[in-house]
């Protein structure tokens, strides 16, 4: 399992990535500011599936796809414009590019990875095993952080 999260410090702005983090056994020293502070390894992280965020604690995280969230919104956006710009000459085209864009989106989806992500301190984990407790993002959840 990967863990990518900003340094604990409030002065640094550090991404810190390790991995394998199943088999952490000292802390991990911040290659900015050198702040050395432990990850909390819980017996659920050793086995691959993540319950509680190793940096903060908190148990509630979010699943989400792994790519940049701007890819997906331009293609839709570039897509609906050009819909709109073909829609009166000739719909047929119009339709397929909205047919186009809903399947590069979904290839998109096939392809990329899931991340779990901590709601309070936005730590991510790559390459985790599914728990089902986590859901996608939840607004309503967000708010309490
Ligand atoms: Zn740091
Ligand atoms: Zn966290």
């Amino acid at each position: 399992m990967q863990i990518r999260y900003n340094c604990p410090s409030d002065q640094c702005v550090a991404l810190i990535e390790y991995e394998p983090i199943e088999t952490l056994q000292k802390p991990i020293q911040c290659p900015r500011c050198n702040l050395s502070h432990d990850l909390k390894i819980s017996p659920k992280i050793k086995e691959g599936t993540v319950d509680a965020c190793a940096v903060c604690g908190c148990r509630e995280l979010f699943i989400r796809k792994d790519f940049p969230q701007g890819v997906g919104l331009a293609v839709v956006i570039i897509a609906g414009a050009l819909s709109i710009y073909f829609f009166r000459s000739n719909f047929m085209v119009s339709y397929a590019i909205l047919a186009a864009a809903i399947a590069f989106d979904f290839v998109l989806y096939l392809l990329t990875g899931r991340v779990t992500t901590c709601y309070a301190c936005r730590a991510e984990y790559r390459k985790v095993g599914q728990n089902p407790s986590h859901e996608a993002f939840d607004l309503a959840t967000s708010e309490k952080y």
